[in-house]
């Protein structure tokens, strides 16, 4: 049982290739739901159950904190990026759970689309022995959550979703929450295909990111 004083985490994952305005706008309301202690962005260095990304590390990396640099209550953790082989986001989770220790609120966000997922991820079932799963929905996807989804998290989800963050707050880890948090049909992938076809993708990412993307043409095929 958390304290009244427990330090309440947020971490979201992803390739973030390149953040969006999806991801931010997800954050920022999250963030004002929860009031996390601290909210960090985690970008993945090699993700396991994804294409391969199709920028550096780097640039990615470089993209991010350019997005976040103006807003405080957003951290980089640039640990996936660093750590040598597959990124696993239950290791992180270890991590956290060790800086942070026992009595932590720690929230692992992740869209609906990945949740669907969630069966497959290396060592998913410990991820609730660490964190709890917040979950915001993607266009598209609230059908096939309360419908068609893998059996194991239909199980999953009777015996650990809640739907208060007062009930979230009773434990440090361990329970699914699916936040109503506004729709917005943005994706890593048109905005790259946009910015090879040359299309605008202003008003979708933040304009430092469509500077740097801009200077070092990147998902032009000419980078
Ligand atoms: P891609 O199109 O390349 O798959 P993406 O837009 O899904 O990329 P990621 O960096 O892979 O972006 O996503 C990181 C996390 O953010 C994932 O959990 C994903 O579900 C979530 N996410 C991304 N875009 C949105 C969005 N528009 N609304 C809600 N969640 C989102």
């Amino acid at each position: 049982m958390p304290k009244d004083n427990s330090p309440l985490i947020g971490i979201y994952g992803g390739t973030f290739d390149p953040i969006h305005y999806g991801h931010l706008r997800i954050a920022e309301e999250l963030n004002g739901i929860f009031g996390f202690s601290k909210l960090f962005f985690i970008p993945s260095g090699s993700p396991r159950l994804r294409n391969v990304p199709i920028v550096s590390k780097d640039h990615r990396v470089a993209m991010l904190s350019a997005a976040i640099q103006d807003n405080e209550s957003f951290m980089l953790d640039k640990r996936e990026i660093i750590r040598d082989g597959e990124s696993y986001s239950v290791v992180t989770l270890r991590e956290f759970r060790e800086e942070f220790g026992s009595e932590a609120v720690i929230c692992f966000i992740m869209g609906s689309d990945v949740f669907l997922n969630l069966t497959k991820w290396y060592c998913w079932r410990e991820m609730f022995e660490l964190c709890h799963i917040i979950v915001a929905d993607r266009p598209g996807y609230l059908s096939t959550l309360n419908n068609k989804k893998p059996q194991e998290l239909t199980e999953a989800l009777v015996s650990l979703q809640v739907s208060s963050i007062e009930d979230l707050k009773k434990s440090t880890h361990g329970f699914i929450f699916i936040v109503p948090t506004t729709l917005q049909d943005i994706s890593a992938t048109v905005i790259r295909e946009s910015i090879a076809t040359e299309k605008s993708v202003r008003y979708l990412i933040p304009d430092v990111v469509l500077e740097y993307i801009k200077t070092n043409r990147l998902y032009s095929g000419k980078e």
